[in-house]
Parts: C-alpha cells; structure tokens; sequence
C-alpha cells in the first residue's frame, strides 16, 4: 500500500502522544542517567513495556514514567523533530485530536500548550483514559477514521476495527506487524499534504 498517494483526511486523524508527538524515550533515557546514573540507548529498548528488555528495577521505570506523566514541562519533555510545524500546520484546516492512555489530563494538556502554543492547542479534543485498549471505542466516538500510534498491538487493534491504523516506526515495533508504517513527522506531513 502506498500511503503517499491517499492524502490523509485532517478531519478525521488522531494521534497518539508519547513516542509519537513526544520523544518520550529521550527523556526516559535522560531521567535514567542523571537520575539513576543508568546508561541506555535508544536501540536496547526494544519492546513496548521497558521492563521486560532493559536491566534495570521496575519501580525505577515506573518511577520515571510517573514523573513524566505528573510533570511533562518540569522533566523538558520534547516534541519528537518537525512535530510541532505538521501539528501547526494541520491545525489551520482542522482541530487536532489527541488519544493518550495516559491516566492523567490535565499536565498533558498544558504540555501540549506549552510546547505547540495556546493558538494551536484551543480547540483540540484531547482524551487521556488510562488505558491502552479502549482507544479503539474513543477513536470511533469521535469519529475518526486514521490515527497514528507506535504501539503496534494498539494498532492491529484498531486495524480489525476498520480504522486506518500507521505505526509510528520506533525500535520496539520495527518489523513486528505488516500495517502502514511512517517513520518521521516529515513522512506525516508527505501523508498530510502529498502534493506539495
Ligand atoms: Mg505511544
């Protein structure tokens, strides 16, 4: 299937935040090496729940993730490269929808205005429900027929349910499903505005 040649249709795409939006893995291997003077790269992290392929204590991981889930700003999570131009520029045509299973709301949000601006970011719909299985009902409650994800198990999901589901390529699903795939934010706007 060649994504390029069906321009994605803006009204009707969603996307995942961490390790889509966000580059969520620089920060954890940050936090782990300032933090815990824990050294890991990028390539050792090759399944989706960290524990089960890196060495290191489980609360340590899940301490670290609970900080970036409290405090996005104050732990300088980033945008991933030319997120934040796409985001941009997909929200002069249509208001940009979030699905996160992130638990918590509301840091995620003013995250989010941080980082894209409050212009960017009034009229976005934003769901964070705690769950990384049930985005499948959110996702056809608003009514969206694509979304972007690095989980592929999320994608295969949504995949059955008849939604355009593209993995955001990433080191612990590289080669583990047969979806579409976009492998940068420069890939998404080539999907998004494929004849410029
Ligand atoms: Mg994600």
């Amino acid at each position: 299937m060649n994504i390029y040649k069906n321009r994605l249709p803006l009204t009707s795409l969603g996307f995942d935040i961490d390790c889509v939006v966000a580059d969520t893995m620089e920060a954890f291997i940050r936090i782990a090496r300032e933090e815990y003077t824990i050294d890991i790269k990028p390539e050792q992290i090759t399944h989706f729940n960290v524990e089960q392929c890196l060495n290191m204590d489980d609360a340590i991981v899940q301490t670290i993730f609970h900080k970036l889930m409290v405090d996005p700003i104050g732990y300088k999570l980033k945008l991933l490269p030319d997120a934040r131009p796409v985001l941009q520029k997909i929200q002069t045509q249509a208001p940009l929808t979030f699905i996160t299973a992130r638990p918590l709301r509301d840091p995620i949000v003013d995250w989010l205005e941080h980082e894209l601006g409050s212009q960017i970011t009034a009229d976005m719909h934003i769901i964070a429900m705690g769950d990384h299985d049930s985005k499948t009902e959110h996702i056809l409650d608003l009514g969206l027929t694509h979304f972007i994800d690095d989980r592929f198990e999320t994608c295969e999901t949504l995949a059955q349910e008849g939604i355009i589901a593209m993995v955001f390529d990433q080191p612990w699903n590289s080669g583990r499903h047969s979806l579409p795939v976009v492998r940068s934010w420069q890939d998404i706007h080539a999907c998004c505005f494929p004849l410029e």
